[in-house]
């Protein structure tokens, strides 16, 4: 494929993603496919000849598009969104067409300095403390995902941890969440060979949040039988309650007994945008790392993940996962990403951070993420007006999540219920279960929403809720 075919071609990609963009409010937003519908669809071997395009596109609409839900309709609000747009679609093809391996510097050197100059600004639209930017002394690097920084962060801890104790066994290492805590945290210790994991029960009565006295408490049992409390991780806004865990009396236990404290705001982080939004964001100058994921609340497409370590705490991930073979040595060795994550090889990622930066302008972010609490507000309001619902006990409506449950409901009603309103593909929403109650997590941020698809959306649900059958 020569410049030319290949300009033919790109240009039939963008009308058709502008077209899919255009119509997608018409399309059920979760497919309705059974498994294994595709294998009947397409050939069973691949073509010995040599496809159009068109022909491919043709395929993508006929068989593809029903098998897809689709997380960019306005009516999207399962899990946490992922986010789009064009000024970082625009980047990710031209991330594609270099399609640098970012390892090092020497690899791509703007690759590297653009990520250290985007994390920069990123990190001072969100007002991060400014021992997380390199101008006092901190660290910016992009991983893929937010498990990735929970994990690149626990390995930095445990580093710290033996490297203070050479004489001890690593198996003694105890991390710490609450039980809101997103499993990625348990994945880490599961990668990490870290045995100990202390999941602290929270409750309705403290908004779910992880208590500085239980960790305190954990942390003395874990000493007096002689084992190592070594990493802590906090959550601004837990997958599953919305909650924010107190950042800053967490931290003061950490540094009370030598722990590493880790931020996950993956999907909340983005509200920081917000100078009406910083309580939510306290006490992060007394924290190791942070981490945010603009991919689900910021206008960038997967994958990109913010994670900055405060001063001198890169060191340790670089401990732990720094190795440099031959093939890879050069004179700036010291510069390369490739020591802050597991793998080696590495995206142009900041490519997208640099454009939506620059397309949008800090005003724009801010207008974009305040559009999402506005469209909360409109949900809420809603809600209220409607006895059957209710929000979830414990819970308060924050940074774009509403968890709410149907009133008096056996598990099997309200089951009956989702799936009522999901069924009409005219929007989509999942569960999750607070103390043991079956809670819908109505997550909004998908890029397109305005408050008229909540009204509307709202609109399908109470057609649902007259229609579900009365016990
Ligand atoms: N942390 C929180 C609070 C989340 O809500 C999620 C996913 O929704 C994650 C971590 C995992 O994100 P990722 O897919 O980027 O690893």
């Amino acid at each position: 494929f020569g410049p030319e075919e290949w300009r033919k071609m790109g240009h039939a990609m963008v009308d058709f993603i502008a077209d899919y963009q255009a119509g997608i409010e018409q399309m059920p937003v979760r497919s309705q496919v059974q498994p294994g519908y595709l294998r009947p669809c397409l050939p069973a071997e691949a073509p010995e000849q040599p496809e159009s395009i068109e022909h491919i596109l043709a395929d993508v609409s006929q068989h593809i598009m029903p098998g897809m839900t689709h997380w960019q309709s306005p009516r999207f609000f399962g899990w946490f969104s992922a986010n789009v747009s064009p000024p970082s679609l625009t980047a990710d093809m031209l991330c594609g067409a270099f399609n640098v391996i970012a390892f090092s510097w020497i690899a791509s050197p703007a690759a590297t300095e653009l990520e250290a100059i985007c994390m920069d600004w990123f990190g001072k639209l969100l007002n991060l403390p400014e021992s997380f930017l390199s101008t006092g002394g901190g660290t910016g690097v992009i991983q893929s995902t937010a498990s990735e920084a929970t994990l690149v962060a626990l390995l930095a801890a445990k580093a710290r941890a033996m490297q203070e104790r050479p004489a001890e066994d690593g198996h003694k290492v105890v991390a710490y969440c609450s039980d809101q805590a997103h499993s990625s945290v348990k994945k880490a210790t599961m990668v990490a060979g870290v045995h100990h994991l202390r999941v602290l029960p929270t409750h309705a009565k403290d908004g779910y949040t992880l208590q500085p006295d239980a960790l305190e408490a954990a942390i003395q049992a874990d000493l007096a039988a002689g084992l190592i409390p070594c990493y802590v991780v906090s959550t601004i806004g837990t997958t599953g309650s919305c909650a924010v865990d107190p950042v800053p009396d967490i931290a003061a236990v950490a540094q009370r007994h030598g722990l590493w404290a880790h931020v996950d705001a993956a999907w909340a982080g983005t509200s920081g945008l917000l100078p009406e939004m910083q309580h939510y964001f306290q006490g992060l100058d007394k924290v190791d790392s942070y981490d945010t994921n603009p991919t689900k609340g910021l206008l960038i497409n997967f994958d990109c993940s913010c994670m900055w370590f405060r001063e001198g705490r890169a060191a340790w991930a670089r401990e732990a996962l720094s190795l440099t073979p031959e093939y890879l040595r050069h004179h700036a060795n010291e510069l390369d990403y490739k020591d802050l994550q597991v793998p080696l090889g590495r995206k142009f990622r900041a490519l997208k951070l640099w454009f939506i930066m620059r397309m949008y302008g800090a005003e724009g972010l801010r207008a974009y993420v305040r559009n999402r609490l506005e469209c909360q507000r409109v949900f809420v309001e809603l809600l209220a007006g409607e006895p059957r619902f209710i929000i979830a006990p414990g819970t308060t409506p924050t940074l774009g999540l509403v968890c709410f449950q149907l009133a008096g409901a056996s598990e099997a009603e309200a089951e009956a219920l989702l799936e009522a309103i999901n069924a009409t593909g005219k929007l989509f929403l999942v569960h999750t279960k607070l103390d043991g109650v079956i809670t819908f997590r109505f997550a909004i941020g998908a890029t397109n929403t305005q408050p008229h698809h909540i009204r509307e959306a709202w609109a399908v649900m109470q057609q649902q809720l007259d229609a579900a059958p009365k016990n």
